[in-house]
């Protein structure tokens, strides 16, 4: 039998990290045996759905590539068949009706009237391919009434579940280890119904740094947020397959293809894993040094991460393109972020250089050096192909003629023309800066 697998978001937020984690395991489950991957649409929350977490949702699986099959399923278009599904029960006399719930203990604590199914006294075992045998004792539920149908002709999520797994012909569910107490319930019913029961692999939660389940109060939950921020559909998915599974040999970076290869739902790890930014960080980086700089370019242009103003968005066209690769490729090992350009690499756009007063303060400010700043600005200016090398063989003939040693002259300048102690290599950042705005920060700093 073909493995089939489902990913079934609720649209009533954007997609979280350890929701999308969910989707990738039952992705990459999917992909590696050849079988399918579905996505449905848990929308019966009429108050909490919304249209526009329905379209994020999508939008971030489509940026982490997690492209799934067919149709999309919607939970909203099938009350129908939870109804047929429901009056199964009622005719066979295991489901039945109720006004209302009082002095009934049901899994959804007090509800209208309702289709309700009531739990017999029994032991209900599962093995999970993960946490091995489950079994519960159902008077040990704390329930023993399980709410199907509410009073607006909506299906509970237990029953929608169960049916659509059922009718979807699912034959694994994957999903967070926060489910592993619906699991026991959802079993009697798929009994009840008569269908087969699918395995189960409930995967652990991710944690906050302080131990608590990843909320927003420990940063970014969203997908969409590390997208806006800059990092790569496949650095976050490569970061979160390892956070719960190894491909083994301490292997860190690893391709879509080979994670599909060596995927084992069995080697995910039992216990939650800590969400830890800095090493998702740390991926992100390797995957931006991996990437080319064309692409690179295409991805900061589209995504909105390079300045929107400013003068170097004047001179349009092809040079402007070759500019910005060039100030790419320059900064390439040093982004962490494609939203790094700016902060990294702003002074390459900005028309007025900030300065960093900490920089200005330890090698600008008292620099010997400023005393020849008006001097090399002239020899500069003078400069007609003002590229790496006639800029270098520039600055080393100063400071030959001058008698000073070439750091005193190459720092201070760095700090004039960036705004920075620290840089990409200065001959070439010149070159891209342009003579008039290198000639401009120097005749600034000229003493
Ligand atoms: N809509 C449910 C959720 O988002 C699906 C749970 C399941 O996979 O069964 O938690």
């Amino acid at each position: 039998m073909s493995v089939r697998v489902r990913f079934a978001p609720s649209p009533t937020g954007f997609l979280h990290i350890g929701s999308a984690r969910t989707a990738l395991f039952n992705w990459l489950f999917a992909r590696h045996h050849k079988g399918e991957f579905i996505l449905r649409i848990e929308d019966t929350d009429r108050v909490r759905s919304n249209e526009k977490f329905l379209k994020e949702i999508m939008e971030s699986l489509q940026w982490m590539g997690l492209n799934w099959d067919g149709e999309i399923e919607y939970q909203m278009k099938r009350l129908d068949i939870y109804r047929e599904h429901a009056e199964r029960l009622l005719k066979s006399g295991k489901a039945k009706k109720v006004d209302g719930t009082q002095g009934v203990k049901t899994d959804e604590g007090e509800v209208g009237s309702a289709i309700v199914f009531p739990l017999e006294a029994r032991k209900v075992s599962f093995d999970d391919l993960l946490h091995g045998r489950i079994e519960v004792d159902t008077t040990q539920l704390g329930y023993d009434t399980v709410v199907l149908m509410k009073a607006d002709g909506t299906p509970t999520y237990n029953f929608a579940c169960v049916v659509d797994d059922a009718t979807m012909g699912m034959t694994h569910i994957i999903r967070g280890d926060d489910h592993i107490s619906n699991t026991p319930k959802q079993i009697v019913l798929y009994e009840a119904l008569g269908y087969p029961i699918p395995q189960f692999a409930h995967i652990p939660l991710i944690l906050g740094p302080d131990g608590g389940r990843l909320s927003k109060r420990h940063g970014a939950t969203s997908i969409e947020e590390y997208h806006q921020r800059g990092f790569l559909g496949e650095a976050l998915v490569n970061y979160l397959a390892l956070l719960a599974w190894s491909p083994g040999n301490n292997q860190e970076i690893i391709s879509l293809k080979e994670m599909i290869e060596k995927f084992d739902i069995a080697d995910v790890n039992k216990t939650a894993a800590t969400f830890d930014l800095q090493k998702l960080t740390w991926v992100n980086h390797q995957y931006i040094k991996q990437t080319p700089v064309e692409k690179l370019v295409q991805l900061m242009t589209e995504g909105g991460f390079l300045p929107e103003n400013g003068k170097w968005k004047l001179e349009n066209g092809e040079k402007q393109k070759a500019w910005l690769a060039q100030v790419v490729e320059l900064l390439h090992d040093r982004l962490d972020t494609l939203a790094d350009i700016k902060t990294v690499g702003g002074f390459f756009f900005a028309e007025k250089i900030e300065d960093d007063p900490a920089a200005v303060e330890q090698v600008l400010k008292e620099a010997k050096a400023r005393s020849y700043f008006g001097d090399l600005a002239g020899r500069l200016e003078a400069v007609n192909n003002f590229e790496h090398d006639p800029i270098e063989q520039v600055m080393r003939d100063f400071c030959q003629e001058k008698n000073i040693k070439t750091k005193e002259l190459f720092h201070p300048v760095r700090v004039a023309v960036t705004g920075r102690s620290v840089s990409p290599p200065l001959f070439q950042t010149m070159a891209l800066l342009g003579k008039e705005k290198v000639v401009r920060s120097l005749k600034r700093w000229a003493a």
